[in-house]
């Protein structure tokens, strides 16, 4: 399998090449040359979640041998997971929770940058390279908590992650400023994700910054969800899920199933699309936004339309102008046009708008208010006794508008991406829980009361831990931040 830039199909590379480069010099996403197809699925039903995990891999990975992927999936999916199911389903009345926020981190980005530091390492092993590896991550939130995790004492790596000051949950920043490891930085960034991630971009893409970083003895490389080696394990728990909807009897082999996404920058939801196109009976794609709608006004519109303020929600992982998977999504649903692809970039980047139809059906878009998102969880709690995080609820509140409006009656999985406690105060405010004067950790246990669960360990303990990064950046001097914690002068 080789990978093509979405900006430039002449270059190709292999897996583990596009895993340690993260981006194309082009600007353009790494994407597979073809869509490997699944086996027959039945032949799948009694695999563990390791079991497909290795057999995706292999298909998208044919560059690692069998043992390594093992190895990587072995140390990736293990107890620092809350169930040996890692992904629990939960049926609810008439939607299903893929339940994806049981990791180290308690968001669904675990479920990538638990795997990715394994995968790189190995690529890096294969690749001869010498440098050090750096890095370096933008966050709404959960990817900088994730990735800080995933590659702690990594040897050979260096994790720095630039957050928005304002803009993540009281625990999101907790958990990123208590962050132990060695090889790990932790920057407050004063801006918002957007100017985080067009930083973190402008690195990337900087000639002489690369050129000064290599000989200090530095290579950088990404694990946002721009990088294939986050896309691809994704596919991992659409596949488990569904096979999952088949054990409980919820449906029958072959039936099709939607799927709703709380999105940001389309990773989550276009990873359902490459398993559809993998061959299962994915039907529906909803694309749920929050208040910052960017994408349903796409969808709806076809205007990408970027000029606008930046809200924000209580869905902060979601708060994101510049949703930057949607580039692999328009590549393969074009056609593959790479000059498309480059002309609408540059149109973005230039103008910060671009128009564009795209064909079919399989995206249904909408979006939630902060009103909704406060009625759906209180409407789930009083129903069912389940309690969602907001990002999932503006899923949920998405799925029920699509239910609304057509007939489709298929079984939909709701990707259920954060734990309700790591955003306690939208949570027990919609189901009417009074908070005043209340710290974090008397939220969480509040919370604890209501959701039948202890508060998990992590989170808990969180209140003891000292305060271990106190970086501070501007969005025009994150490259001279960079320098400054690579060469130690901190
Ligand atoms: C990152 C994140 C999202 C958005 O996922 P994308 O892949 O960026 O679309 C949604 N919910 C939570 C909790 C997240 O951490």
């Amino acid at each position: 399998m080789k990978y093509h830039s979405t900006r430039d199909k002449s270059k190709s590379l292999t897996g583990g090449e596009a895993i340690i480069k993260g981006i194309s010099e082009d600007g353009g996403l790494f994407v597979p040359e073809s869509f490997p197809m699944l086996p027959d699925l039945k032949t799948m039903l009694e695999m563990s979640y390791q079991g497909i995990a290795q057999l995706i891999l292999e298909l998208y990975l044919t560059d690692f041998t069998s043992d390594e992927i093992k190895k990587a999936v072995a140390q990736a999916y293990d107890s620092k997971f809350e169930t040996e199911w890692i992904v629990p389903l939960a049926v609810k009345g008439d939607a299903v929770f893929l339940e994806l926020f049981h990791g180290p981190t308690f968001a669904f980005k675990d479920m990538a940058l638990s795997i990715l530091p394994y995968l790189l390492k190995t690529a890096l092993e294969k690749s001869g390279i010498k440098e050090e590896i750096v890095i370096l991550v933008a966050t709404s939130g959960d990817t900088g908590k994730a990735a800080l995790e995933g590659f702690k004492d990594v040897q050979g790596t260096k994790v720095i992650v630039f957050f928005p000051e304002e803009g993540v949950s009281p625990i999101q920043r907790k958990q990123m400023l208590t962050q132990e490891g060695e090889n790990t930085f932790v920057v407050r960034l004063n801006g918002n994700f957007d100017d985080a991630q067009n930083g973190v971009k402008k690195m990337f893409g900087d000639e002489e910054f690369n050129q000064l970083l290599s000989e200090n003895g530095f290579v950088l490389s990404s694990a946002n969800s721009i990088n294939i080696g986050r896309l691809i394990p994704q596919i991992i728990y659409y596949v488990y899920g569904y096979l999952q909807l088949i054990k409980e009897n919820v449906i029958r082999m072959g039936d099709s199933v939607n799927v709703a996404v709380p999105t940001g920058n389309f990773g989550n939801i276009l990873a359902a699309y490459y398993a559809k196109e993998m061959g299962l009976p994915i039907s529906k794609l909803i694309c749920a936004s929050n208040d910052n709608r960017i994408l349903t006004d796409f969808f709806q519109s076809g205007t990408y339309d970027r000029r606008r303020k930046l809200m924000t929600t209580s869905s902060p992982s979601m708060d994101i102008l510049i949703s930057s998977n949607l580039e692999r999504f328009m590549y393969h649903t074009s056609g593959e046009d790479e000059s498309l692809i480059r002309e609408k970039m540059d149109e973005l980047s230039n103008d910060g708008v671009y128009r564009y139809q795209s064909e079919g059906d399989i995206v249904y878009p909408d979006m939630a208010t902060e009103e909704e998102i406060s009625y759906w969880i209180e409407f789930l709690h009083k129903k069912e006794d389940y309690i969602m995080d907001p990002h999932t609820a503006v899923a949920y509140c998405a799925y029920k508008k699509y239910c609304d409006q057509s007939a489709d009656r298929n079984v939909t999985m709701i990707a259920s991406t954060a734990s309700p406690y790591k955003f306690s105060d939208k949570v027990l405010k919609s189901i009417g829980v009074e908070f005043t004067g209340c710290d974090e950790f008397e939220k969480l246990n509040l919370l604890s009361e209501r959701m039948h669960t202890p508060v998990p360990d992590k989170l808990a303990e969180l209140e003891l831990l000292p305060i271990k990064h106190d970086h501070i950046s501007d969005t025009g001097n994150m490259k001279e931040v960079t320098l400054k914690l690579l060469k130690g002068g901190v």
